[in-house]
């Protein structure tokens, strides 16, 4: 058995091309003995790293196929390790043939992700950067795939460290006070002043990273979002302009009956869902007929309520009526149709439901405000991905427990306890992040994580 794994990196499916990935220390021993390069000929076990091959993909010296082979050498590798990628024609028999071979030349069938635990393993990238690649593999949109790049580019991962070498600082000094206390009271008192001091650093730097959570969930996720208004405000107009402008994806969504569709629209960095599109429309109807039901339903789920005001009317007792329903929710007030003579008492609305945007929806005059809006009012106007946020849940309870123990060690010494209560504290939220950022996680969670790759990845 040969030292390196080896598995089938394109999907199972008939395409152009396939491409077998074999990495460890024997890969290039494995790949020499089912690849013949033909063109240039040369040894495989001496080729350069970063070169390529042209030649006959071979089992037991009959020709498979003929294919590609690259060359990365250990440590300028995804993997870290010696790899070889042999690239074969795309069809589904053909390639399994070309595994088969791979694996019979020694090869051991790779696991569920386990290329990239080997580049874990040999520090390529750090936990939370492998959470980044399944989050970019299974990026379904540009927001997703942006979010996704920011943490393989090791955004998160940079910001952990910076906390954990805060909390070093104060532990280390902690730990020399321990052996070595200060002589004076003043001394000591001057101390924990300042250890106090950097504790709600850390504490306000762990809370706003907690806070990213919530805003990458939007930016990954979108908002449920719900138009409401009274007939004629001009709610389909703004709904088309937001749609037909930024090319709404419509998707029918699994299990559920054909009419009911979600229409989603890319607002700058947010990705709106205008949920039950169907629902909304026929809502325009029936809001005089049957009332205000369906639209209290609406306003209960919707994480944001885009409320439009016909602004070139006065307003009428539906629209007080609506006013009341959104008190407590988080809305943003539209006052629409600015390029007729302005009617509405916005002051009025603005009292009531808080700054208001003014748009044509015809004429798609206020776009930019409202987008604005749309972020400050969802909390993402200061989210920078690029400065690292948390991603998943599994980061989210680490740096929970990380918080808590900070807050326990500011508490003690806020409290007058001694230093060592806190740095023991300090030193438990150190291990939270250590294990957020996969320095110290167990295999336990590694493996849990590598199970969401795929086969080849
Ligand atoms: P909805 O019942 O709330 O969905 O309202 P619609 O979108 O159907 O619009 C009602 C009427 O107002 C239509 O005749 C629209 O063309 C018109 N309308 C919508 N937005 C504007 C606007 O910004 N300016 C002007 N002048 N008319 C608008």
């Amino acid at each position: 058995m040969a030292d390196c794994i080896a598995a089938i990196s394109t999907p199972m499916a008939s395409g152009g091309v396939s491409m077998i990935r074999i990495s460890g220390a024997d890969a290039l021993k494995v790949a020499a003995k089912v690849f013949i390069p033909k063109y240039p000929v040369r040894d495989i076990e001496k080729m350069d790293g970063y070169t390529a091959a042209y030649g006959d993909i071979t089992a037991d010296g009959t020709k498979l196929d003929d294919g590609v082979l690259l060359i990365f050498r250990a440590p300028h590798s995804y993997t870290g390790e010696n790899t070889a990628e042999i690239t074969c024609h795309g069809g589904i028999h053909v390639t399994k043939r070309v595994l088969q071979a791979v694996l019979s030349a020694g090869a051991v069938m790779a696991q569920a992700g386990e290329f990239t635990k080997q580049a874990l393993v040999n520090g390529k990238l750090s936990l939370t950067e492998a959470e980044g690649v399944i989050d970019l593999i299974n990026a379904g949109n540009d927001q997703l795939l942006s979010c996704a790049r920011a943490q393989t580019d090791g955004a998160l991962y940079r910001r952990i460290e910076a906390l954990c070498e805060e909390i070093i600082a104060i532990t280390s000094e902690i730990a020399v006070w321990i052996d070595y206390p200060d002589e004076s009271e003043d001394e000591d008192e001057i101390a924990k002043a300042d250890w106090l001091r950097s504790t709600l650093a850390v504490k306000e730097n762990i809370d706003s990273l907690i806070a990213t959570y919530d805003c990458g969930e939007i930016l990954r996720n979108g908002i449920a979002t719900a138009i409401v208004g009274k007939p004629n405000a001009g709610k389909s107009t703004l709904m088309n302009r937001l749609t037909g402008v930024q090319k709404s994806i419509v998707t029918d969504i699994e299990g559920t009956t054909r009419d009911i569709v979600e229409d989603t629209v890319q607002l700058g960095d947010i990705m709106l869902k205008l949920a039950d599109c169907a629902g909304i429309r026929e809502t325009e109807d029936t809001v005089e007929n049957i009332g205000v039901q369906r639209m209290i339903e609406r306003i209960g789920t919707a994480q944001l309520i885009l409320a439009v005001f016909d602004g070139s009317r006065e307003l009428s007792d539906d629209d007080k009526r609506l006013i009341e329903l959104l008190h407590g929710k988080t809305v943003i007030p539209i006052i629409n149709k600015s390029d007729l003579e302005a009617r509405a008492d916005t002051a009025f609305i603005e009292n009531e439901l808080g700054k208001a945007v003014i748009i044509s929806a015809k004429t798609g005059g206020g776009a930019d405000e409202l987008e604005q809006a749309i972020k400050q009012r969802c909390g993402i106007s200061n989210l920078d991905a690029g400065a690292g946020f948390l991603a998943n849940e599994r980061q989210r309870q680490c740096a929970l427990s990380a918080q808590a123990a900070v807050d326990r060690a500011y508490n003690a010494l806020h409290g007058g306890m001694t230093a060592d209560v806190a740095g023991l504290e300090l030193e438990a939220a150190l291990s939270s992040l250590y294990e957020l950022s996969g320095k110290t996680a167990s295999e336990e969670v590694i493996d849990r994580i590598f199970s969401r790759f795929c086969v080849g990845k």
